[in-house]
């Protein structure tokens, strides 16, 4: 949480010695709130000012991160309790339970590994595994070998002790989550020594708080809460109250991330706990479905809820080939706005006639909007017809601009002594247009 110059300064000497470089302890207070100074650099706080300061500076909710030597995972982290206040940091990992005695491991492992979902131009995997321990010693750790050379981050779940240390002495060098399913008092000892993020879990929130309370007491700091339960009610309640603990009320056991496990059978139970998840404050996410169309529609939702919402969703603008086009290929030219992209190179495509699409920088504005702000007008489409040299890549003359500023087709004629052609207002009208015009 931010602190104020003036919370600061309650915990400072007030002596005004200038120890720290700073005329006054106020002077230092507001350079702190300003992060331009450093907490050390006052050499007369006592330890209890240090660790009152130190716990206030704390972000509300904490960032834990596991992972690979190459895959750093981060989970939670987040400052606000709407998105549209700030936004949301770390989109929620995504990650599917699978068990060590399972004869198809392997195989599912592989078809994890290729499932990949495309959203607005951009990738998405499955970020991590958790593989729950059938309490065999050799399958466990067989498997977590295979899922740690597939390059996945992992959470460990097991109730015995010696088969969690055993894997974690396996995982040299990776970072996973340690989901001890028995007594956390049997394994604390192991935690503090190996400082790995853990899990703890309740069925009842109450008392999940409590143990969150005590753990925080006892220094632990990479803790994730799970509150057992399939109850889409209870979850939801859990998850706001947690959150506004954390951020509203300041309370430094509800800073840790929570976590959603969904065994369920059905898939529309399945659909609808991991959507509330995602949507009210979950921070990591475990399902044991396979099912491709449940993690489609999983990606898109992360997608909307963690995007910006004060900055639009761009694509680079350059000259984009659709299909192989040669020097006789219509161009058209369109904004960088992810959505306009995306709706109008499709149809360019299902014209079936190779073209090029030039995408001019319009900060992530659609057409209209950009037209209204002075952002895609005759000056800024001539400087990306020549940024991108259109002169040479075609050997005509003539340019389609959309159809909703067909305004601009006279003043742009004049700055690029180019042809304009006016487009169809709607993309979808792009295939019939194309076939219309372009007789090459
Ligand atoms: Fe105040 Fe500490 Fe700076 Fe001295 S060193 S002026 S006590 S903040």
């Amino acid at each position: 949480m931010a602190l104020s110059a003036l919370e600061i300064y309650k915990f400072l000497p007030k002596t005004n010695c200038k120890k720290c470089g700073q005329p006054t302890c106020l002077a230092f207070a507001m350079k702190l709130a300003a992060k331009q100074i450093e907490l050390s650099q006052c050499p007369f706080l006592t330890e209890d000012a240090k660790q009152k300061l130190n716990e206030l500076s704390e972000p509300p909710m904490r960032t834990v991160t596991f992972g690979t030597p190459e895959k750093e995972v981060k989970i939670g982290g987040d400052l606000v309790l709407f998105r549209h206040e700030k936004k949301f940091y770390n989109p929620t990992p995504l990650g599917i339970i699978l068990d060590s005695s399972d004869e198809k491991l392997e195989e599912k492992i592989n078809y994890i590994k290729e499932l990949r979902i495309e959203r607005v131009g951009e990738e998405f995997k499955i970020d991590f595994l958790a593989i729950k321990d059938s309490g065999e010693l050799s399958q466990f750790i067989t498997a977590v070998n295979i899922i740690s050379h597939n390059g996945f981050p992992l959470i460990l779940i097991s109730d015995s002790r010696e088969n969690i240390s055993s894997a974690v002495r396996k995982l040299k060098g990776h970072r996973p989550i340690v989901y001890y399913r028995g007594e956390i008092d049997d394994i604390i000892d192991f935690l503090k020594e190996s400082d790995l993020p853990f899990i703890i879990s309740d069925t009842q929130s109450q008392s999940l708080w409590k143990k969150a309370e005590e753990i925080y007491n006892s220094g632990f700091k990479n803790v994730i809460l799970h509150l057992e339960s399939s109850s889409l009610n209870e979850l939801l309640k859990f998850n706001t109250i947690q959150r506004r603990l954390a951020i509203l009320k300041g309370k430094r056991f509800a800073s840790f991330p929570t976590l959603i496990l969904v065994e369920e059978e059905d898939i529309f139970r399945q659909l609808a706990l991991c959507s509330l998840g995602i949507c009210k404050y979950t921070d990591v996410l475990i399902s044991s479905c396979l099912d491709k169309a449940l993690w489609n529609a999983l990606v898109t939702l992360r997608f909307n809820i963690y995007t910006d919402p004060q900055k639009p969703v761009t694509v680079e603008p350059k000259v984009y080939s659709i299909g192989t086009p040669s020097e006789n290929s219509p161009v058209l030219v369109t904004t960088n706005f992810s959505l306009t992209y995306y709706t109008v190179a499709p149809e360019i495509e299902n014209s079936k006639i190779p073209s090029y699409l030039l995408v001019v920088d319009t900060e992530g504005m659609s057409v209209l909007t950009a037209w209204a702000a002075d952002k895609f007008n005759e000056k800024v489409i001539s400087s990306w017809m020549e940024r991108e040299n259109l002169k040479g890549l075609v050997n005509h003359r003539r340019l389609i601009i959309p159809g909703y500023v067909a305004v601009l087709s006279g003043k742009l004629e004049e700055v690029t002594g180019w042809e304009i052609i006016v487009g169809p207002k709607e993309a979808s009208g792009i295939p019939k247009f194309l076939k219309q015009i372009w007789r090459n």
